[in-house]
């Protein structure tokens, strides 16, 4: 018997299915890390369909074919559907191609059904080869080289329907589409006092109607796995009413094309429309946002995604044995996972059965918890007003900003409000931070104050860097008493913390600190404590990619090294995800610093890719990655020592990556946290207990870590979290230099 080959031999990549924006980002990193092992890769274009015909459809890919896909949308390699590849005789055909070319791993990156396909070709493949040695099609030899196909899958589609990860290639770059598709219509819809109906996709899913509505503070949406109950139509009608009588100039009602009603009858945009006219009697207009919410260029985390899953998906080919079950890559919980393919299809199929079987429980209780937890808050934010409740319960919570102003401290503020509102509570907001707290500059706000805060940027309330000291520690005690505050939310980054520890620290000196606290990461720099992300830095990774795409294009005619320098302080999360995302030759970060023997190096690779045909390079640094070897030096030596090969720029991006309106995603954090923080509250408050904590993503739950401990969690002289997840991934940098 021949033995069984330890690695395989080459590897095909392929795209199918609907295709969704990051599949090139994928492509890239299978091809650039097949390079970095030194193994073969060849594309499969047109999907399926390609590797049936194949002839000129199967070819080899170097590194240097990938240089600049990463950014573009849709799949430059080609998508389709194939019913050649449905049979088995297509199949055959498929696997002598491969053979033919030495191919006996796959990575496949599409929705469940192509997963499912190669699957069905995986389970085949020995069978396959038999038949093709027999009819004389390839060798014995051929067949006993290739005894097993090995499978990797890499879920790419816009519906984020699969089970097995919590995130799928093209889900946040739809979102971005249709949240600025909703955000244009809100200012149009309010101009006219106007009701839109909008369509999004999603047949068996309604993530992307569900998230952008959250997002967006739609007024109603139809989702497929949740159908509407009771007298729906007058509820629906009644609410829309009451939203224009207390001063709500626009209505969106968000329609999942895949929505049903109790009794599995589609609900369609058209029907809503019609529904709304002949109640209204005012004009509704339908759009329908199709095509255009699968295109443009992918998002930050989109690139980011990809990347991983692409370079996992091949270090996973590696280093499982040829005949270990395919498996299928993933997120979960901010880590890269990887699950048995066949599970994760039949559990992916499983909900749509349901939804089609009308058993919606069924359904609901496999879609995760944070789907069930966003439905819920939705429904709290879609009244117009709060639920009147009686005066004796009343609390009164304060809510407060510290730290520098990030996107999604206005959205967080709004879901404070009126998730404490609808509880029946006074809501304080403290204008100006820990400052403003000093001197009583404290404002009880009502529901329509903070109408439209959803997706502005900055932070309307005022934030800063103040630190108290003693005394300003004592008359914070003062206004805290005056003010009757029973509960404090504090929504912001390091000089937040800081603040808020400071405050829980001195309670035995000052009773009237010693409230309930939660402390919640909204910061461009994810440099504080007990969370694996903070809100704002995704808004910031987008303003980042999207600059440096610009700067990529305007050097496409000069050979130029851009030495691209991010915010961070002294934390290199944005330098690493952004320099993964804009495919960076090289990402220079504080946590490991930068040295003159770096440097040397670099510059002298980087003149050698220049030689050989490289027309542009972009270096990220994090602006704290050196005191010495600042952003400026490294460019006057790169400048210096690239000589005639290339010359350096450097670009400071500075504050647009704080500003702007927050991502989807961060709008999406920024309330589901702030919902989370206020049951926090809640409890405390309604127990008599006065804990205080800091609330963040870790290990993908929401968890909540005493505010006592904050001390051992950071590092206190560079201003960093003493853990930092992200860390793991550091090593992809080295690996996927174009
Ligand atoms: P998606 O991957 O987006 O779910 P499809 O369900 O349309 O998209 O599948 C894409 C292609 O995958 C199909 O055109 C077909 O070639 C292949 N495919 C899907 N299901 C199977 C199957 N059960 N057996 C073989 N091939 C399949």
């Amino acid at each position: 018997m021949s033995e069984v080959p330890s690695a395989p031999a080459s590897i095909g990549v392929l795209t199918s299915g609907g295709d969704a924006s990051g599949m090139n980002a994928a492509v890239r990193a299978v091809v650039l890390t097949a390079a970095f092992h030194g193994i073969e890769v060849y594309a499969v274009h047109e999907g399926y369909r390609g590797l049936v015909a194949g002839g000129d459809l199967i070819r080899r890919v170097q590194r240097g074919d990938v240089d600049g896909i990463l950014q573009r949308g849709g799949t430059a390699i080609g998508t389709a559907r194939s019913d050649k590849f449905r049979t088995r005789e297509g199949r055959r055909t498929a696997a002598r191609n491969m053979v033919e070319r030495g191919i006996d791993a796959l990575v496949v990156i599409g929705g469940d059904g192509s997963l499912a396909g190669a699957n069905v070709f995986r389970h085949e493949w020995t069978g396959l080869l038999a038949e093709l040695v027999e009819a004389g099609e390839i060798s014995a030899h051929a067949a006993q080289r290739h005894p097993f196909l090995r499978l990797s899958g890499v879920v790419g589609t816009i519906d984020n329907d699969m089970s097995g990860t919590d995130m799928t290639i093209g889900t946040d770059t739809a979102l971005h589409r249709i949240v600025d598709a909703l955000d244009a219509l809100q200012s149009t819809a309010a101009s006219h006092q106007r009701t839109f109906v909008v369509e999004v996709m999603g047949r068996n899913c309604g993530y992307l109607a569900l998230m952008s509505s959250l997002a967006t503070a739609a007024s109603w949406v139809f989702i497929p796995e949740q159908p509407p109950t009771g007298d729906w139509q007058k509820q629906m009608c009644a609410d829309i009413r009451a939203g224009r009588a207390i001063g709500r100039r626009h209505s969106v009602v968000v329609v999942s094309e895949g929505a049903r009603d109790r009794d599995g009858n589609p609900i369609t945009s058209d029907g809503v429309r019609t529904l709304l006219e002949d109640e209204l009697g005012e004009d509704v207009r339908i759009t329908v946002l199709g095509h255009v919410q699968r295109g443009g260029p992918p998002s930050a985390f989109d690139r980011y995604l990809a990347t991983l899953f692409g370079h996992h998906a091949v270090e996973r080919l590696l280093a499982d044995e040829p005949q270990a079950p395919a498996q299928v890559v993933g997120l979960q919980g901010n880590r890269v996972v990887c699950a048995p393919l066949v599970e994760c299809v039949q559990r992916t199929q499983a909900v749509a059965d349901r939804v089609k079987s009308q058993d919606y429980e069924g359904a609901m209780r496999l879609r995760s918890s944070s789907f069930r937890e966003s439905c819920r808050i939705l429904q709290t934010f879609q009244q117009h007003a709060a639920r009147p409740v009686p005066s004796d319960r009343q609390f009164r919570v304060g809510i407060i900003h510290g730290g520098g102003p990030a996107p999604g401290m206005n959205t967080a503020v709004r879901a404070a409000v009126r998730l404490g509102l609808d509880r029946g509570w006074a809501v304080m907001a403290v204008n100006n931070g820990f400052r403003g707290l000093r001197d009583g500059d404290v404002q009880e706000m009502s529901w329509m104050d903070v109408s439209g805060w959803v997706s502005e940027g900055g932070a309307d309330i005022g934030t800063n860097r103040f630190l108290p000291d003693a005394a300003a520690l004592a008359e914070i005690a003062e206004q805290v008493a005056a003010h009757r505050i029973d509960a404090l939310l504090m929504a912001g980054g390091w000089a937040g913390y800081r603040a808020a520890h400071e405050l829980h620290r001195h309670r035995q000196q000052h009773p009237a600190l010693d409230i309930p606290m939660v402390c919640m990461p909204i910061t461009i720099n994810n440099d504080v404590p007990a969370t694996e992300l903070s809100i704002g830095s995704d808004t910031a990774l987008n303003s980042i990619v999207a600059d440096v795409d610009k700067i990529r294009r305007s050097a496409v005619a000069t050979r130029r090294v851009f030495i691209i320098e991010v915010r961070g302080h002294d934390c290199g999360y944005l330098a690493h995800v952004s320099g993964l995302a804009t495919g960076a030759e090289r990402i220079y970060l504080p946590e490991e610093g930068i040295t003159l023997r770096d440097l040397t190096t670099d510059v002298y690779d980087l003149a050698e890719s220049f030689r050989a045909g490289k027309r542009v390079g972009v270096v990220v640094s994090c602006e704290g990655t050196d005191r010495i070897y600042t952003s400026d030096f490294i460019t006057s030596l790169f400048q210096k020592e690239g000589g005639d090969v290339f010359d350096a720029r450097e670009e400071v991006l500075g504050h647009t990556q704080d500003g702007g309106g927050p991502s989807p995603f961060d709008r999406i954090q920024a309330t589901t946290m702030t919902a989370r923080s206020i049951e926090f509250l809640a409890e405390q408050l309604e127990s008599g207990g006065r804990a205080a904590a800091m609330i963040g993503f870790q290990s993908g739950q929401l968890l909540f870590t005493d505010l006592t401990r904050y001390p051992d969690l950071v590092h206190e002289d560079v201003q960093r979290p003493v853990h930092q997840h992200w860390m793991q991934y550091r090593g992809l940098a080295g690996v996927m230099r174009d």
